[in-house]
Formats: structure tokens, C-alpha cells, sequence
């Protein structure tokens, strides 16, 4: 069994230890210590980084009990352990500042955390409800305020039996031995994990964002080094939003927000309008350009421009009105766009043997149905010209009266 020193010393970042048992796991070595300052990965939490004899640790894990450090190469005797301090540190700072986040909820507002973790999308917490806007900034001003008194946290082993009679905040994993965690004063918690010695060592305490996960409330913060450096940020981020809001205050983002989405969502409206207009407009146009045929009407044209989507919904328009054919090729640089389309009916032509055949003569790309069918071709005068041919031989088809 490896002591764990980092139970009753987490500030502590050397020791020296004895390698009891060094095994090869998946091309690296898992070492076993008699002691050891190394926090193993899990409950949400990164394991701490460092060295041992001098090699750097690639994961430190506990599996059936036994904590075991990853390294590149095997290590026996006696070694010196050294982990990276600012990060070990940090990670206190952000699990303390969690236990304060999740405890002034639950006083507040009722609302337990189900889950915690610092690893993966950045620290933080999974609510069993949402809060508004206003109690998070109330959770974070009563979590500064802790973080302000230097309440002493004091972490002790107690049996079931005895944790069974006190109030503690939060499920309890059933254990031989029960850690508890107190904040004097304020809170108690069953926790395995590392603590500042007082509430002010969490330096500071930023809630950063919200988001619903899986129908959990989750809840974004920061704490230590980082929420001092995200507070002034955020508050620069504020600033350029008013900026890019045209607001002079802050209280004004809201109204401006609002403004700005009405306002997107008339021009949506007016936008729809239009693109009607313009369809029933161009529908009109082409049923003009189209030549009156035995089949049908029909009209082939190169466009110098044109939006083959939208030129797609007039040629739909069209073929339902009557027995239509258009077959259209919009210059786009050096490529031809094709959209041909027809009315049900006629055997002929097959727009999508045409499509295909002039991909396959011009390195193009495309294909589609008999009475419907669309690609892209290189353009040039050759390919131009075997388009004329296409549209020749479409509109022949369509002159010959329908086939009984
Ligand atoms: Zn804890």
C-alpha cells in the first residue's frame, strides 16, 4: 500500500521514495512507491505532472487500489520524486473553488451539483437545475465573500458509522474510511482530493459561462491564477461588445441585442418577400424566352451569370405550369454550371444521359434523372459548342409531334 502524502501534505512538491514493484504496461513501465506526492487522475480531475528520477511522468493512476506512475523507462531503488508546484497548486485552487461554488448553491438556492470535473472542456460544474443569470452572480459574489474570511478547511478520516450522524453535503461513496472535507463554519463534504489550507489560497473566482448538457445545467468557472487573469479580460470583452453595440453602458447590451434581432428578423421577412417577387418575376421572363414546340415550350441559353439555385426554382415553376423544357448553363470562371430540366411526359430527351455524356467528354461532374438533371463542365469554346449541339438536339426532339 503507497502512503499517500499528498492526504496530509498537499503543498508538499519533493520527497524521496522506494520503488516496490516496476512492470512493463503498453510500452512504457507502471511503478508502484511506497509513498508518494503524485494525486492519481479521476473523479474529474488531471493527475499531477512532475518527474521521477529525473524522467517525466506520463500518468499517474489508481487501479484495485494501488496507485500506479507511468514512465518511459523502468526505475528501482530509491528516487526522487519532484512535481510541477504552480499546476498542483492551481488544481487545489480550482477544486477548493469548486467545493465553495457547489456549497454556496446548494445553501442558497437548493440546487445540488451531480457533477464536477477540471479535466476536458475546462473546469466545471453540472447543476441538477438551472439557475438564472442573477443567482449565478449571486453564487459568485457569496463564493468571493468565502474566499475572502480564509475559512480553515480540515480534512479527516471518519468510519461509515460516524459519517452516518453528521450533515454532509453531497453522496457519500461507501468506504472502510470516510475522508471529509470542512470548511470551517460553512461546509462538509466527502472528498479524496487536494485542498488549500484556507479558503483564501483559492485566490479568486470567476463563473465564465453556462450550457445545457444532457439536461444538466453546467456551469463554467475559474479560479487561482486563472479567474485573476479571465477577470480583466472578461471585463475587456464587455467593453468591446458595448463598443460593437454602439452602447454607452453595459445595462444597454440587452435592449441592444433585442433591437438587433427584431430588426434580423424583418429583413428575413422582407428577404422572403422578395425572393418571391423575383421568382414569379424570372418565371415570367423565361416563359417569354421559351420557343413554342410540338412537345412543348422550351428555352436553351448560356448565362454570362445567374444563381443555379434560383434558376432551378423558376425552371420548377415553370414545368408546372405547362409542358416545359429549359436547359440552362450559367458561366462561372472557366466552368459551365448545367441545369436542365423538363415537364413529365416526353421519352425525350434524356437530360441525364446529355448531363452525363458531356461530364464524361468535358472532365465534368454530375447527372440526375430524364427530366431533370444538373453538373459542372469545363468550359472553353469546345465545350460550349457541344452544348450548342445538346440544345439542337433537344429542341429537334421536342419539334417531332409526341410518339403515340
Ligand atoms: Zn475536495
Amino acid at each position: 500500500m503507497t502512503l499517500r502524502l499528498f492526504d496530509d501534505a498537499p503543498d508538499r512538491f519533493e520527497a524521496q521514495a522506494h520503488v516496490l514493484s516496476c512492470t512493463p504496461r503498453e510500452g512504457h513501465f507502471a511503478v508502484v512507491l511506497d509513498q508518494t506526492i503524485f494525486f492519481p487522475r479521476g473523479g474529474g480531475q488531471p493527475c499531477d505532472n512532475g518527474t521521477i528520477a529525473g524522467t517525466a511522468v506520463l500518468d499517474v493512476f489508481e487501479e484495485n487500489g494501488v496507485i500506479l506512475h507511468i514512465l518511459p523507462s523502468p526505475a528501482e531503488g530509491e528516487v526522487s520524486l519532484r512535481l510541477d508546484g504552480e499546476r498542483r497548486l492551481e488544481m487545489m485552487r480550482h477544486h477548493l473553488g469548486q467545493h465553495i461554488l457547489s456549497a454556496v448553491i446548494d445553501h442558497t438556492f437548493g440546487v445540488p451539483t451531480v457533477i464536477a470535473r477540471i479535466e476536458d472542456a475546462g473546469p466545471h460544474i453540472e447543476l441538477a437545475s438551472p439557475l438564472s443569470e442573477q443567482q449565478l452572480v449571486q453564487a459568485q459574489q457569496a463564493a468571493r465573500e468565502i474566499i475572502g474570511k480564509a475559512l480553515a478547511v480540515h480534512c479527516a478520516y471518519y468510519t461509515p458509522e460516524q459519517a452516518k450522524g453528521m450533515t454532509v453535503r453531497g453522496k457519500i461513496t461507501p468506504h472502510e474510511r470516510i475522508r471529509l472535507v470542512e470548511i470551517e463554519g460553512f461546509d462538509l463534504n466527502a472528498c479524496g482530493g487536494t485542498h488549500c489550507s484556507d479558503t483564501s489560497g483559492v485566490l479568486e473566482l470567476v463563473i465564465t459561462g453556462t450550457k445545457m448538457v444532457r439536461g444538466a445545467f453546467r456551469v463554467y468557472y475559474l479560479a487561482g491564477h486563472a479567474a485573476q487573469k479571465a477577470r480583466p479580460e472578461r471585463e475587456g470583452q464587455l467593453l468591446q461588445a458595448q463598443h460593437a453595440l454602439g452602447c454607452e453602458s453595459a445595462s444597454g447590451l440587452l435592449q441592444a441585442q433585442q433591437e438587433l434581432l427584431e430588426r434580423q428578423s424583418a429583413l428575413e421577412a422582407q428577404c422572403q418577400a422578395l425572393q418571391k417577387a423575383l421568382l414569379e418575376a424570372d418565371t415570367a421572363l423565361w416563359a417569354a424566352r421559351c420557343r413554342p414546340l410540338a412537345q412543348g415550350r422550351m428555352a436553351c441559353a448560356i448565362l454570362d451569370e445567374g444563381d443555379v439555385k434560383h434558376l432551378r426554382a423558376v425552371a420548377e415553376a415553370l414545368c408546372q405550369q405547362a409542358p416545359t423544357a429549359l436547359l440552362l448553363a450559367v458561366r462561372q470562371q472557366d466552368k459551365l454550371s448545367l441545369l436542365f430540366m423538363r415537364s413529365k411526359g416526353p421519352k425525350e430527351p434524356n437530360l441525364g444521359a446529355m448531363v452525363k455524356d458531356l461530364c464524361a467528354r468535358f472532365d465534368g461532374r454530375g447527372g440526375g434523372s430524364p427530366i431533370s438533371a444538373q453538373g459542372v463542365i469545363c468550359g472553353g469554346a469546345d465545350g460550349e459548342n457541344a452544348l450548342q449541339q445538346v440544345f439542337r438536339a433537344a429542341e429537334q426532339a421536342w419539334e417531332q409531334p409526341k410518339a403515340q
